[in-house]
């Protein structure tokens, strides 16, 4: 028993590791971003992994690897929305709001009901979540299969 906790601990080290692969960077660009990181501590960055992660994953959305991010910060049942923060690369972030009413779902974003905010607010957990509500409740709800086209 005694030796159960750190081999558990050491197990979870290792798995870590796995998930995780170095790369070596130039000297002269390494020492930029620390002195960047130290000049300006109101950037969000900790450390240097911290922005060289950032760095790659806005690199990775420029190029269409990876999806821009996009995260759900609120939704507001009685008024029928779901508000997104949407950062893409060389952008300060926006707010997008997508409103569902009883027959159709629209970003006020876009002005549309089919682009990828659409796409994306029908799949969030939360607004699947009201939906279902909904529909128990025998309420109307909109009807999404056009976006399967
Ligand atoms: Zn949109």
């Amino acid at each position: 028993m005694v030796f159960k906790h750190p081999y558990q601990k050491l197990q979870h080290v290792c798995d870590m590791r796995k998930e995780y692969r170095g790369v070596s960077l130039p000297k002269e660009l390494v020492d930029t971003i620390e002195e960047y990181i130290k000049k300006n501590p109101t950037s969000g960055y900790k450390s240097l992994a911290d922005f060289v992660i950032d760095a790659i994953r806005l690199r990775l959305q420029d190029l269409g690897a990876l999806p821009p991010s996009f995260t759900l910060m609120h939704i507001n049942v009685n008024d029928n929305y779901a508000l997104f923060w949407e950062k893409k690369p060389g952008e300060r972030g926006h707010t997008v709001m997508v409103y569902f009413s009883e027959d159709s779902v629209r970003c006020g974003y876009c002005d549309s009901n089919r682009c990828y905010h659409v796409k994306q607010a029908v799949k969030e957990p939360d607004v699947i979540k009201e939906f279902e509500r909904r529909k128990k409740l025998g309420l109307k709800i909109p009807d999404l299969s056009y976006l399967e086209e």
